[in-house]
């Protein structure tokens, strides 16, 4: 199954992203994932993304559609496969159309833009391995290190009050117009953000086994 997490940023794509790779054992692809590891290991796209991700903008299109491009080749996304944080403009959209990526299904997270700013302001990720917890939803055993591999949790820069403000604005520009795009292809699932995660959990996968 190809899927397609919408919504906004602090919607909660990354967690139902991992609920669905573990059931269904298909690949979660994080387009950010991808860019922050770049930029951790400065290369030349980790470069060239650095200034739009530190001022909550989006990477220009034909860098993220090249990344997803060249990831969708990969052995692993044979039987399918779930993109978290992809695609995020109309262009991006038509870019899989043209890669000829059927999709079966688009999920769209929805949580209301006053929820966001304080779930984001509470999200910490692992340094090492990038998952992902909440100081009040989901901390981490310890509260500190990451329950997986022993990495140090951390504020993302891009997590701080005025970024978020930015990036949901450009949420509101530049990626909401993709759930009419979905819809009237009729791929569209809508799925309310709930105040528990497993309850989101819940619907989520209640979207996908439909
Ligand atoms: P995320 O972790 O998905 O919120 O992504 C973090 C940042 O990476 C975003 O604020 C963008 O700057 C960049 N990014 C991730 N995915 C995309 C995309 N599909 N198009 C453009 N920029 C992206």
């Amino acid at each position: 199954m190809n899927l397609i997490l919408l919504g906004a940023p602090g919607a909660g794509k990354g967690t139902q992203a991992e609920v669905i790779c573990d059931r269904l054992s298909i690949p979660a692809i994080s387009t950010g994932n991808i860019i922050r590891e770049a930029l951790r290991n400065e290369t030349e796209l980790g470069l060239k993304a650095k200034k739009f991700i530190d001022e909550g903008a989006l990477v220009p299109d034909e860098v993220v559609i090249g990344i997803i491009q060249e990831r969708l080749k990969e052995d692993d996304c044979k039987n399918g496969f779930i993109l978290d944080g992809f695609p995020r403009t109309v262009p991006q959209a038509e870019a899989l159309d043209k890669m000829g990526v059927n999709i079966d299904r688009v999920i769209d997270i929805e949580v209301a833009d006053e929820k966001i700013c304080a779930r984001l302001s509470g999200r910490r990720v692992c340094k090492s391995c990038s998952a992902s917890y909440h100081t009040m939803y989901k901390p981490s055993k310890d509260g500190v290190t990451c329950d997986k591999c022993g990495g140090e949790l951390i504020c993302r820069k891009d997590d701080h009050p005025d970024t978020v403000l930015e990036r949901l604005k450009v949420y509101h520009e530049q990626t909401e117009p993709l759930i009419s795009f979905y819809k009237s292809r009729g791929k569209l699932v809508v799925v309310e953000g709930q105040e528990e995660v497993e309850d989101t959990t819940r619907l989520t996968l209640k979207a996908i086994e439909e």
